[in-house]
């Protein structure tokens, strides 16, 4: 049982979150500190948060865990500020979808609660934001990646973990580093390469007539085309170094096909796709059985 949850940005996956465990009876009271009064007074209404705090001051005040759900820029000015006011027991984590960076700040900004603070990343999410997107199913059977720290109290760590089963997710642990690459190649290049379509198509001289002819292929390629521009900014920024990387992977394959298109090399092209349609199969039965 969490006493008194404190949630920093209640949006889609802080408001989730909170919604899961108010579901699960698993928190008595959870406070919501945010930017906009109007997003605080929605996660109010739809009872997702039970009070508002303006400052993180008030809000850090006796709380047993606090769960920083900002967008990762964001993450740095809330850590400076939150850290003269923690009480000793309190936990803190983040939902960020990077992890070295968060690390970083806190290491940095909170070397006296270090062992407290422990990191989190939940692997579900949608395109839409805000207290008005969240639901409480949003972590059944989804996974949560925790990258403890060499410093990190191991209860402190189970916490974290149960609060995350309690919501019905599945948790995974493995260094920061391992999951940046992960999420650089599964997630961050995906959707650099999905924004990158849509706009490439938008400010063509031809778009209107391109875009009346796109049709399911498109919509699907270009379905995450619709997450938030500010989160997804914050990622790619917060992830460079690695998602560079893929990019230049990505373009090496780009340019592998370019070459087999260039030849008319319909032979490796089949392959190649053959190959590709047959990974996915794998890995969509592998995520249906799992
Ligand atoms: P969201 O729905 O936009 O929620 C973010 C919340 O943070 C909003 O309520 C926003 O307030 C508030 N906020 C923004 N900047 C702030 C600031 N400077 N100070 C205080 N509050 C601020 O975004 P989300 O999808 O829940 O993402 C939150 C975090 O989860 C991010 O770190 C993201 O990387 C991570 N994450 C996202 C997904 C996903 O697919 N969506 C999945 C896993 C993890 P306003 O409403 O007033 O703008």
């Amino acid at each position: 049982m969490i006493n008194k949850l404190v949630i920093v940005g209640v949006g889609l996956i802080g408001g989730s979150l909170a919604m899961a465990l108010r579901q699960a009876g698993a928190v008595r009271e959870v406070v919501g500190v945010g930017r906009s009064r109007e997003n605080l007074e929605t996660a109010r209404q739809l009872g997702i948060i039970d009070r508002i705090e303006t400052g993180l001051e008030a809000a850090a005040h006796e709380a047993d865990v606090i769960v920083l759900a900002v967008p990762v820029a964001a993450m740095l000015p809330t850590i400076k500020e939150l850290a003269p006011h923690l009480s000793p027991g309190t936990i803190v984590t983040d939902v960020g979808s990077t992890k070295r960076d968060v690390i970083g700040y806190a290491q940095q900004y909170l070397p006296n609660h270090i062992s407290r603070f422990i990191p989190g990343h939940p692997i579900a999410g949608a395109e839409k934001s805000g207290a008005a997107a969240a639901f409480t199913d949003l972590f059944q059977g989804r996974n949560v990646v925790v990258t403890p720290l060499p410093e990190n109290d191991a209860e402190a760590v189970t916490r974290i973990s149960v609060m995350w089963q309690t919501c019905g997710a599945i948790v995974n642990t493995m260094p920061a580093l391992r999951h940046d690459e992960i999420f650089a190649a599964v997630s961050h290049l995906p959707h650099l390469l999905s924004f990158a379509l849509v706009e490439d198509i938008a400010f063509r001289a031809n778009a209107k007539e391109l875009f009346s002819y796109a049709a399911g292929g498109f919509r699907d390629f270009t379905r995450i085309a619709g997450s938030h521009p500010e989160m997804w900014r914050d990622i790619c920024l917060a992830n460079r170094d690695v998602l560079i990387r893929e990019v230049d992977t990505y373009q090496a394959q780009l340019d592998r096909l370019r070459g087999m298109l260039e030849q008319g090399d319909g032979k490796s092209l089949e392959e190649v796709f053959g190959h590709a349609r047959t990974a996915r199969a794998e890995w969509l039965a592998g995520k249906q059985d799992s």
